[in-house]
């Protein structure tokens, strides 16, 4: 018999309970990956990128295990119709997805499928724990994250699947689905794509960062986290496979117990995030407060060109932004601070930053680039404080305290001395002409004032 395993966000040989159902129960196995039109979020173009190259290794390594590896693009359901036609296939395996678009496509295909009489199986995979399978003890879902978190630890994760075994065929050549950014190139030497490379991601990080995770992690210039989110996203590693590597590791060091909790609690957001996605209205538009909807933003295009661009006059949200378009990605503590930028100084709606994220950004994720965004925007069920305001200058001095982050992005006042690197708008003459700092000319005056912008954004929430 020949059957289909639907590749969407888990491009990964190990842990791949559709992947190895498909082997165990058809002799004839081909994998399909469709470049889904429809109702379906699309990646942005930096995660296009990714995923060009992600599909690529795996191809590769379906190939050396006898499954050929075949790309689609259009609506899912004539994809497969397709798919199944050409292959003769009896039987369609996949791994769940929680988004509400996705739900209903995925939920459509399995009726006419089983009216059809093909078999269709489908299996949790990409997350600890599905949203459904977890309650408070009103049985309702989590709006909080610590509950969320404390529940999730009681649970038992379930261990990962080997992969699949085969014969090896020759590969297909993937094709360049999607027009390549001509920008894209120059994320390249930062990340090692594929299976193997989160395989290494996370095994450097356990063997080297995690003991300096939990005071390491909240210091841009640090380079301690584990890089790992843009893995996770593609599905390249599964969580429960983070989960039990860094598990094990407690088990054999009990000194580094505490750290490997602190960094499963951040996993955990992104679990907390995909319960919310599941359980509430679409959290990529919707305010998960209904009052938030009330928030009059300020129309201010010429405001969110200089913050996509780096050119805010903040040094450190300059930094972060620039850091982004540079490598895809950006430290968490900047995103948040560049987030709250935005929404709340700048008072332009969150979901303008949540899609120039969504473009620009390896990890953009349909439940954690959302939920983040609303948790700074103040909107989210377990969100930040409407007066929580982060001041970009008092944290740069706190997180970034000599500098270096802000130096490495804004080269062109890398001269300034520590004291002024974070406020460059408040240093006397003398020091900017020694450091060839021209304000509104090297380097952009501040677009907006930090003390009355945060009193706007204040009234702006407290009105609501
Ligand atoms: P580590 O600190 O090593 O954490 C390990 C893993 O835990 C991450 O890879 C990620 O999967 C998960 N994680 C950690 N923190 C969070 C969090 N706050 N929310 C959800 N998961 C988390 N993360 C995304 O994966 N995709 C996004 O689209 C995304 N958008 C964001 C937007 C904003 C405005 C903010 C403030 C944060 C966003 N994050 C997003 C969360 C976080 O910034 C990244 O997960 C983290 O920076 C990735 O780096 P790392 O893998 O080295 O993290």
């Amino acid at each position: 018999a020949a059957a289909i395993v639907w590749l969407r966000n888990d491009l990964r040989l190990a842990d791949n309970p559709a992947l190895l159902a498909a082997v165990k129960s058809a002799d004839s196995v081909t994998a399909l990956y469709i470049h889904e039109t429809g109702p379906v979020r699309a990646p942005g173009a930096a995660a296009r990128w990714w995923l060009h190259h992600s599909l690529a290794d795996l191809g590769n390594a379906l190939a050396e295990r006898g499954i050929p590896l075949v790309t689609a693009s259009g609506d899912a359901p004539q994809c497969l119709a397709d798919a199944i036609a050409s292959t003769g296939a009896s039987a369609v395996f996949w791994n769940r997805r929680y988004a509400p678009q996705e739900r209903a496509v995925d939920a459509g295909i399995k009726d006419w499928l089983k009216r059809d009489g093909v078999q269709v199986v489908s299996f949790a995979a990409n997350v600890l724990i599905e949203p459904w399978d977890i309650a408070t003890g009103q049985g309702k879902p989590y709006s909080v994250f610590t509950p969320f978190w404390r529940a999730l630890k009681q649970r038992d994760i379930p261990t990962p699947l080997p992969r699949p075994e085969g014969d090896r065929i020759a590969p297909t050549a993937i094709a360049a689905d999607y027009q390549q950014p001509a920008w894209a190139s120059k994320l390249a030497p930062y990340w090692r794509i594929g299976e193997s490379g989160a395989r290494e991601a996370l095994a450097d990080f356990l063997d080297e960062r995690l003991e300096d995770y939990k005071l390491g992690r909240d210091f841009p210039a640090a380079t301690v986290t584990s890089r790992l989110s843009p893995h996770l996203r593609f599905g390249e590693i599964s969580p429960r496979q983070v989960w039990h590597a860094a598990m094990a590791l407690a088990q054999r060091e009990p000194g580094l117990a505490e750290a490997v909790d602190k960094f499963l609690s951040e996993l955990s957001w992104r679990d907390f995030n995909y319960h919310q996605l599941y359980h509430r209205d679409d959290i990529s538009t919707v305010p998960m407060q209904a009052k938030y909807a009330g928030i009059k933003w300020r129309h201010a295009p010429d405001d969110l060109k200089a913050w996509q661009t780096g050119q805010t006059g903040f040094p450190i949200v300059d930094a972060g932004m620039r850091e982004l378009w540079e490598t895809g990605t950006m430290h968490n503590r900047v995103r948040m601070l560049v987030a709250s930028l935005l929404a709340k100084n700048l008072l332009i709606d969150w979901r303008l930053g949540e899609h120039w994220f969504w473009d620009c950004l390896l990890d953009a994720d349909v439940a954690s680039n959302p939920g983040n965004w609303q948790w700074v925007a103040g909107s989210g069920l377990d969100a930040s404080p409407y007066f929580r305001i982060f001041n970009p200058v008092v944290q740069g001095e706190r997180f970034d305290a000599s500098g270096d982050y802000v130096r490495q992005w804004v080269p062109e006042i890398a001269d300034l001395p520590d004291k002024w690197v974070h406020q460059p708008f408040a240093a006397p003459a003398e020091v900017l002409r020694q450091a060839n700092v021209v304000l509104g000319e090297t380097y952009p005056v501040p677009i907006v004032d930090l003390k009355t912008s945060r009193e706007r954004a204040l009234a702006a929430a407290k009105a609501l």
